[in-house]
């Protein structure tokens, strides 16, 4: 039982019509599974979503099969950032329903370096 409902019809919430290219994103990764891109209010330098192609709103709608590939491609976006802006660590963050801070009902995973001293203290839902 999904623990939240994405009143939007499927094909037209907003990761559904990125992944559709009808709307402008800066993707990193794509793969029949999985697409990463930049998200667009940067939490630090490098803050990369991980959704599924596929509408499903929360981590119980999706397959094992995109959880793996979600996953995988995580580690590429995590090996790339750690390339291209070389942080100390990543905070991995993913949120379900409202109540746990999803504001976009497409299941997404952030991928956020970190460095010492950035001063993001992380409260979800997010404020
Ligand atoms: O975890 P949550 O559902 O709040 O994350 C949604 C994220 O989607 C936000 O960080 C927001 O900046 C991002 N977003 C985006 N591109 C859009 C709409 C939202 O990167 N077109």
């Amino acid at each position: 039982m999904p623990m939240f409902v994405d009143p939007s019809p499927p094909g037209q919430c907003i990761f559904c019509r990125l992944v559709a290219g009808e709307i402008p994103a800066a993707i990193v990764h794509q793969d029949d599974l999985s697409i990463a891109f930049m998200d667009i209010g940067q939490v630090t330098p490098g803050h990369v979503l991980v959704a599924t192609r596929r509408h499903a709103a929360t981590l119980l709608d999706i397959s094992a099969e995109e959880a793996a590939a979600v996953m995988q491609t995580a580690r590429r976006v995590a090996q790339a950032a750690q390339a291209a802006f070389d942080p100390e660590g990543l905070t991995i963050l993913q949120a379900n329903g409202a109540v746990g801070g999803q504001t976009v009902s497409h299941f997404h995973l952030h991928v956020v370096p970190r460095h010492t001293g950035d001063g993001i203290t992380f409260t979800w839902p997010r404020q």
